[in-house]
């Protein structure tokens, strides 16, 4: 049983100690400061410079989610941990000199491995983080969050966020009370990022391991290396190394202010699967979808969307009946073209171009909400 105790032993030990760290800063404080410091400060101008210093910077909002960034092991060389183990407020305390980057206020979304991330968190994260960007109080967001499903999360919120405020989810392949945890390094570069005005206008951002990525463009290649997150087709959006940050080239697509998709009155979201291509596939899993209530596929094909005869012809007559198909690889890399083997034309089929398959879900989801119109969502395919 892990008690409280144990946690924050654990915590001060693994964060701290096996980092070489110094003790952690307290989180900024935003107390308001009685009228006589007032004139104390006027008194003495460099009280009154360190307090208008702290006003000045950026207020940056630590939304949890979970994760190895917050998970534990029951020591420090164990091989398995519990995910999401720590709470906000013990992540941000745990990271050094985090508070001289922004006034940092943390709050708990969700608590899972985010191999248990769903529709209904992604719509209460998005419409959370949609609420306090429009607020004059919080000029950017970290999201934690677990490294599995990252990818998608981060461009569901891409699509969905209303706001050119930076967004920024991060995580880490290692427990917090890991030997070499990556998460402080990374928490604090996320932080760094979010405070940038540089990073405005750029879309949800993802960033880990010293790297900047656009949320359209990552991709989780690694099972287990700290260096697993990549942009395959378009590289990274940038740099960040002790939050010294270098940016590359800004994103083309549409994303966040530009997008025409909203969560605001969405409930639920409309069910996508996805099945995998392989030598000998048979349509049965394709059907079986339908039956249970698929309103889209994503068709993870062999090479360039490639699948059996068989499994084309059930899905033609899927599409015929109004579902959605969309042609994606299971490949790590290149694009989906549309009509080179397969007549997408003739099929009502989308390709689904640099897209690999999680993320052909998300964009099929959201499409779904608008339109099925094969066509239309070809556009958006396309588009965003
Ligand atoms: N299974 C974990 C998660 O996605 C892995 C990680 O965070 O790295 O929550």
């Amino acid at each position: 049983m892990k008690t409280k105790r144990w946690m924050t032993g654990v915590l001060a030990a693994g964060l701290l100690g096996l980092l070489g760290a110094a003790a952690p800063q307290p989180a900024a404080k935003t107390e308001e400061k009685p009228p006589a410091e007032k004139t104390e400060a006027q008194a003495k101008p460099e009280a009154k410079q360190e307090a208008k210093q702290e006003k000045n910077l950026p207020r940056i909002k630590i939304l949890a989610t979970g994760g190895t960034i917050a998970g534990a092991q029951a020591s420090a060389t164990e091989y398995g941990y519990k995910s999401g183990a720590f709470k906000v407020e013990d992540l941000i305390s745990a990271v050094p000199n985090m508070d001289k980057l922004a006034n940092l206020t943390g709050e708990q979304v969700a608590d899972i491995g985010s191999q248990d991330m769903n529709d209904k968190i992604w719509l209460k994260l998005a419409k959370r983080v949609n609420e306090l960007l429009k607020s004059n109080e919080v000029d950017g967001i970290v999201i934690t969050h677990g490294t599995d499903t990252m990818e998608e999360t981060a461009y569901f919120l891409n699509l969905v966020v209303k706001s050119d405020k930076p967004v920024v989810l991060v995580g880490s392949m290692r427990p917090a009370t890991a030997v070499g945890a990556d998460g402080p390094a990374n928490l604090y570069n996320a932080v760094a990022v979010a405070a940038d005005p540089k990073a405005k206008k750029r879309g949800v951002l993802v960033v880990i391991n010293d790297e900047i990525h656009q949320a359209r463009n990552v991709e989780k290649m690694n099972t287990t290396n700290v260096q697993t997150f990549a942009s395959p087709e378009r590289g990274a959006q940038g740099l960040v190394n002790t939050g010294k940050i270098a940016w590359f080239q800004p994103m083309d697509k549409k994303n966040t202010v530009t997008s025409e998709f909203a969560v605001d009155n969405l409930a639920t979201l409309p069910r996508v699967d996805i099945i995998y291509a392989h030598a000998n596939m048979s349509p049965d899993l394709i059907d079986a979808a339908a039956k249970n209530g698929a309103k889209g596929l994503v068709i993870a094909g062999v090479g360039d969307g490639n699948m059996t005869k068989e499994s084309l012809a059930e899905l033609e007559k899927l599409a015929n009946q109004g579902v959605l198909v969309v042609r994606s690889s299971r490949l790590a890399t290149g694009m989906v073209l549309r009509n080179n083997e397969v007549d997408d034309d003739k099929e009502g089929f989308v390709a689904s171009g640099e897209f690999n398959p999680a993320k052909s879900r998300v964009l099929a989801q959201l499409a779904l909400t608008k339109t099925h119109d094969p066509k239309r969502v070809q556009q958006m395919f396309n588009t965003y």
